[in-house]
C-alpha cells in the first residue's frame, strides 16, 4: 500500500476488488426488451431518445418542447397534457385488456384479492368521484396513510386522476411524522384505514390519524378503509371508504393535465436530516418509470408475475408497485406484511404460489433471508424466478451471490438498481439481457442518463478511482423541487458542484470502469488521510462466513482522525462473541482490504438501528461509539434498540 501522503489527495478508497462476473443467460440475451445499441442511440441524441420512451404513453395533446432546461430547474414535455390514471388502467381496458390481472393481493393473515384492469380502473373512477365530492380538487394535497392493500394504490390512482397531489405517508410512522408532513403539505383529505396487519395481529393507523388531526383543522376530511374490523372512534369529518366511494359511480371522465403538473410530493426516509418533501410531476416521470420498468426488469407483460416487495410508503412503491407496472400493463404481486409471518419463508411461499417471475427487494431484506439460512427458501420451487432486483442500499457481494444462489438457482441475473427519492426512477443499474452482473456494483447509467464519478473538484475520476457519484444531465423522472424550499434544493442537491447534479453519494470506477456506490458522502470515514468508504469495510465483514449484517461507522480518534468502529450481527444471531473470533474479523478485514481498513473495535449486537425503509441509521451508531447522547431516532423502526446496543457497548473507546 502506498503512503498515506501520496493518497491523501483521492476522494474515496478502492480498496474491494470483486472479480466475479455473471454473464446474461443467452436466450434472455436474445429476446431482451432493451440490447446493447440503446445505450448508443440515446448517447447520440437523448432527447429523441426520452420522446421515443415518452411516445410508449398514451397523451392528450404532444407536447411542444421535449426539455426546457433553465438550471437547476426542468420542464420535461412542455405544452403536452397527459393524465396519469388513464396511462395506467383506461388505454388498457380499451386495449382489450380489461381482463388481465393487475395485482395479486395477499394479505397477511391469507386473505387474497385477484384484482383486473377493468376492476381496478372502477375503483379508481369512484373514487375519483367521491373524492370529488368531499371538495378536493387539482392541485389539493391528499395525504395516504395506509397498510398495503390495494385501496391505497385506487387513493394514489384517484388524486392523479383529479389531478390532487397525493402524499403518502408511510403506515408505521408516528403521530409526529404524519402531523408533519400534514403540516409541510397543507393536506386537505386523509386516507386511512382502521389499521392493517403487521407480524400476525392488526395495527391500528386511525388513532395516529385522529391525534394527528385534531390539531390540524385545514384537515377537512378522513376517509377510512374498513380492513381489520378493530373499533375506531368517530369524529365528525370521518368517512367510511364503503359508504363515499363504495356508492359512486364507476364512469368518471378524466381531465388531461400539463405534463408539468405536480402528481406527487414524497418526503424522503429520513436518514439523514429533516425530511424534504420530494415534488414529482406527471409526464416525464410516468415516462422513466414505465421505460425503467420495461428495459431493467425486461418485463413481458403477457408472461410475467412481477413482485417489488417495498412498501408503497416509499419512492420504490410509488415508482415500482404503482406508476411503472401499471403503466406497462404488468401483472402484479402486493403483498401486505411481513417476511416471517406466519413463518420464515413467507416471501418464498408467495413466490411459489404466484409463480413470480421476477422479484425486487431490498439488501437488508436479502442479509436478514441469510441469516435465517439457506435451508428456509430450499423448501420452495422458486424456479418461476427468472429477473432478480435490489433497491435501497449497495447490496454487499457475498448478499448478492447468496440472492442469486440461493432464490435465482445460480440462473437469473441480479440487477442492483442505484437511484433515490429524489431521482424518481431507476438511474444506474445493470441491462439483464446485456450487462455482465458484478456482484456489488450498480455497473451504469441506464441509456438516457448521464451519471459519473468526480473527484473534489468535479473531474471524472479515472477507471479504478473513487468519488463522488453525478448527474450530468437533466433526466426526466428528476424531482422538480423540495415542496416549499426553493432554496434548500439549490443547496442540497446543485451547489456541490458547478452544473452537476449532487446525489449525496460515494462511489467509485472499477477498472473496466463500470460503477460501485460506495454509500452515503456523510458516512465515509477519515482514517490516516484515507478516505473509506462504509460500504467497503462493511462488505469485507459480511464475505467471513460467520457474518450476517455489519455497520462501520468513523469515530474521533487522536492517532489516526478516525478509527472504524464496526456493530456486527452473527449469522446465529449470538451476543457473545470470543475474542479470538473478533480479532479474526478484523484480520480478515486486513486481509480483504489492506491494514488502513482494519477496524479497530468490533462489537456483536443483536440488532441495527435501521429507518422504516431497512436502511442503516450510521450516524446513531457514530453517537454510540463517540459517547454522545444519541440525536434524533424518530425515523428508526424501533427506537429501543439504541438503548439495547448503548447498554452493551460501556467499552467502547475508539482507538484504544
Ligand atoms: P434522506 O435523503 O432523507 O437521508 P434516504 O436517502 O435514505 O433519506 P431514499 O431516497 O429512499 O432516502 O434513499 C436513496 C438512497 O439510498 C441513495 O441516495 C443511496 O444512498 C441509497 N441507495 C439506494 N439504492 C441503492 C443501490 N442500489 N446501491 C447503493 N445505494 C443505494
Ligand atoms: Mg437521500
Amino acid at each position: 500500500m502506498a503512503d498515506s501522503t501520496s493518497q491523501s489527495q483521492e476522494t474515496l478508497s478502492n480498496l474491494l476488488h470483486e472479480t466475479r462476473s455473471f454473464p446474461p443467460p443467452a436466450d434472455l440475451a436474445e429476446n431482451a426488451n432493451v440490447k446493447a445499441e440503446a445505450y448508443d442511440r440515446a448517447a447520440e441524441d437523448r432527447l429523441g431518445f426520452w420522446e421515443e420512451q415518452a411516445r410508449r404513453l398514451t397523451w392528450e395533446r404532444p407536447w411542444d418542447t421535449v426539455l426546457e432546461w433553465e438550471p437547476p430547474f426542468a420542464k420535461w414535455f412542455s405544452g403536452g397534457k397527459i393524465n396519469a390514471s388513464v396511462n395506467c388502467l383506461d388505454r388498457h381496458v380499451e386495449a382489450g385488456l380489461g381482463e388481465r390481472v393487475a395485482y395479486y393481493w395477499e394479505g397477511e393473515p391469507g386473505d387474497t384479492r385477484t384484482i383486473t384492469y377493468a376492476e381496478l380502473k372502477d375503483m379508481v373512477c369512484q373514487a375519483a368521484n367521491a373524492m370529488t365530492e368531499l371538495g378536493v380538487r387539482k392541485g389539493d394535497r391528499v395525504a395516504i396513510y395506509m397498510p398495503m392493500i390495494p385501496e391505497t394504490v385506487v387513493a394514489m390512482l384517484a388524486c392523479s386522476r383529479i389531478g390532487a397531489v397525493h402524499m403518502v405517508v408511510f403506515g408505521g410512522f408516528s403521530v409526529d411524522a404524519l402531523g408533519q408532513r400534514l403540516d409541510d403539505s397543507q393536506a386537505k383529505l386523509v386516507v386511512t384505514a382502521d389499521g392493517g396487519y403487521r407480524r400476525g395481529k392488526p395495527s391500528a393507523l386511525k388513532p395516529a390519524v385522529d391525534s394527528a388531526v385534531a390539531e390540524r383543522p385545514f384537515v377537512e376530511n378522513v376517509l377510512v378503509v374498513r380492513r381489520t374490523g378493530q373499533d375506531v372512534e368517530w369524529n365528525d369529518r370521518d368517512v367510511w371508504w364503503h359508504d363515499a366511494v363504495g356508492s359512486q359511480s364507476t364512469e368518471h371522465t378524466p381531465e388531461a393535465h400539463d405534463a408539468e403538473d405536480p402528481l406527487y410530493i414524497m418526503y424522503t426516509s429520513g436518514t439523514t436530516a429533516k425530511p424534504k418533501g420530494i415534488l414529482h410531476t406527471t409526464g416525464g416521470y410516468l415516462t422513466q418509470v414505465a421505460y425503467t420498468h420495461w428495459a431493467v426488469f425486461d418485463l413481458k407483460p403477457e408472461t410475467d408475475v412481477y413482485w417489488c416487495a417495498a412498501d408503497i410508503g416509499w419512492v420504490t412503491g410509488h415508482s415500482y408497485i404503482v406508476y411503472g407496472p401499471l403503466a406497462n400493463a404488468a401483472t402484479s404481486v402486493m403483498y401486505e406484511g411481513t417476511p416471517d409471518t406466519p413463518h420464515r419463508g413467507r416471501f418464498w411461499e408467495i413466490i411459489q404460489k404466484y409463480k413470480v417471475t421476477i422479484a425486487y427487494m431490498a439488501p437488508t431484506a436479502i442479509r436478514t433471508f441469510m441469516k435465517w439460512g439457506d435451508d428456509v427458501p430450499a423448501q420452495f420451487d422458486l424456479s418461476s424466478l427468472r429477473i432478480l432486483g435490489s433497491v435501497g442500499e449497495p447490496i454487499n457481494p457475498e448478499a448478492y451471490v447468496w440472492y442469486r444462489k440461493n432464490i435465482g438457482g445460480d440462473r437469473t441475473p441480479v440487477v442492483d438498481t442505484w437511484w433515490q427519492t429524489e431521482t424518481g426512477a431507476i438511474m444506474v443499474s445493470p441491462l439483464p439481457g446485456v450487462t455482465a452482473g458484478k456482484p456489488g456494483a450498480a455497473m451504469r447509467a441506464v441509456p438516457g442518463v448521464t451519471a459519473d464519478v468526480v473527484d473534489e473538484e468535479g473531474k471524472p475520476v479515472p477507471d479504478g478511482g473513487g468519488g463522488f457519484i453525478v448527474i450530468r444531465d437533466p433526466w426526466p423522472a428528476m424531482l422538480r423541487g423540495i415542496w416549499g424550499d426553493e432554496q434548500r434544493y439549490k443547496d442540497t442537491y446543485w451547489s456541490r458542484f458547478e452544473g452537476l447534479y449532487f446525489p449525496g453519494d460515494g462511489a467509485k470506477k472499477d477498472a473496466d470502469g463500470d460503477m460501485w456506490l460506495l454509500g452515503r458522502v456523510d458516512d465515509v470515514m477519515l482514517v490516516s488521510g484515507h478516505n473509506i468508504s462504509t460500504t467497503e469495510v462493511e462488505s469485507a465483514l459480511v464475505s467471513h462466513p460467520r457474518v450476517a449484517e455489519a455497520a462501520v461507522v468513523g469515530a474521533t480518534d487522536k492517532v489516526t482522525g478516525q478509527a472504524i468502529v464496526g456493530f456486527i450481527i452473527l449469522r446465529g444471531g449470538e451476543e457473545e462473541v470470543p475474542d479470538d473470533l473478533l480479532q479474526e474479523l478484523r484480520n480478515h478485514v486486513g486481509t480483504s482490504l489492506g491494514p488502513i481498513a482494519k477496524p479497530a473495535r468490533l462489537l456483536a449486537v443483536p440488532e441495527l438501528p435501521k429507518t422504516r425503509s431497512g436502511k442503516i441509521m450510521r450516524r446513531l451508531l457514530r453517537d454510540i461509539a463517540e459517547n454522545r447522547a444519541v440525536g434524533d431516532t424518530s425515523t428508526l423502526t424501533d427506537s429501543s434498540i439504541m438503548e439495547v446496543i448503548a447498554k452493551q457497548l460501556p467499552s467502547v473507546k475508539p482507538g484504544d
